[in-house]
């Protein structure tokens, strides 16, 4: 995108200057084994959660009305795009529902399902890992194509580690219940996906690191040389940065340089093609701001 870049440095520059922090947002809080949320930067996170009006705070009452008894459930999300959307031209279509799909769409409005679901084909790619264990697995097409980008990357002397890839139902519910517990549901929900609501559960997704650590997850790892390669590049692989910079009223996060999603590389280029940064409008999906 030509014209981002400019804005988006200075809008970065703003919020640092404001002391406002974009992990308030993250989708992808860290497993405790490598870097415990709690110790991340409490009190940036927690002061920021309550200025930034985070999108998930809009909609309390619509969540309780929701939820009451005898309400009709939500219709089952969209499971193909839209005749009218943009990926609706793509020889290959694939379902936006199938967690096994690289077209899945899950977020605030569009759950995994099952919620406990395990891709079948986790493997650990190789590429550099800052991590270890499940954290350290994608599913088999995501891991070939991260390889890909990962040399891509180094041949033009670009460092770029693997800081968080596959998270388990079980994971997830742990990380956000420790955020319920601490900071209330709220706070937890502008912190922390819900469990079945991550990326990082189904495979198709990874937070990348560039082997330093003084930015990682943090706004200023847009500047870095990993992200800024990513941005420029990571279509060619297939994957597309999934909360870009100021679109978090449809995506329901904001932006986070490091969170790459696979979704082939048709549809990445092409979107690249059409100027289209999320995979709401892509595919023709209502935005998801918040919890339903
Ligand atoms: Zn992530």
């Amino acid at each position: 995108m030509p014209a981002p870049t400019a804005p988006t440095r200075r809008a970065i520059a703003r919020l640092l200057a404001a002391g406002a922090g974009l992990t308030a947002l993250a989708a992808c809080t860290p497993d405790g084994g490598n870097r415990p949320p709690s110790s991340a930067s409490p009190s940036v996170t927690s002061a920021s959660a309550s200025q930034a009006a985070p999108p998930s705070s809009a909609g309390p009452e619509t969540s309780a009305a929701a939820t009451e008894p005898g309400t009709v459930a939500a219709p089952a999300p969209t499971a193909a795009p839209t005749p009218t959307s943009p990926a609706a031209g793509l020889a290959q279509q694939h379902s936006l529902t199938d967690p096994a799909s690289p077209w899945l769409v899950v977020n605030k409005h569009r759950p995994l399902s099952p919620a406990d679901y395990v891709p079948a084909d986790l493997v650990q790619p190789n590429i550099a890992l800052a991590v270890s264990g499940e954290s350290a697995q994608l599913n088999s097409t995501t891991a070939a194509a991260a390889e890909q980008m990962f040399a891509a990357a180094a041949g033009d002397g670009v460092t770029m580690t693997l800081a968080s890839g596959y998270r388990s139902y079980g994971t997830q519910v742990a990380t956000y219940n420790s955020y319920v517990a601490s900071r209330g549901q709220a706070e937890a929900d502008t912190a922390s996906a819900r469990p079945g609501f991550s990326e990082h559960q189904t495979g198709w997704a990874f937070d990348i690191g560039d082997g330093g650590g003084a930015c990682g997850f943090q706004p200023c790892f847009a500047e870095q040389p990993a992200a800024v390669w990513a941005k420029a590049n990571a279509h060619r692989f297939g994957f597309v940065v999934r909360y870009p910079w100021m679109f978090h009223q449809i995506t329901g996060y904001y932006y986070e340089s490091w969170h790459l999603r696979y979704i082939g590389v048709e549809a990445a280029m092409d979107m690249a093609a059409k100027g289209i940064v999320t995979l709401e409008e892509y595919f023709g999906l209502e935005a998801a701001p918040g919890y339903l």
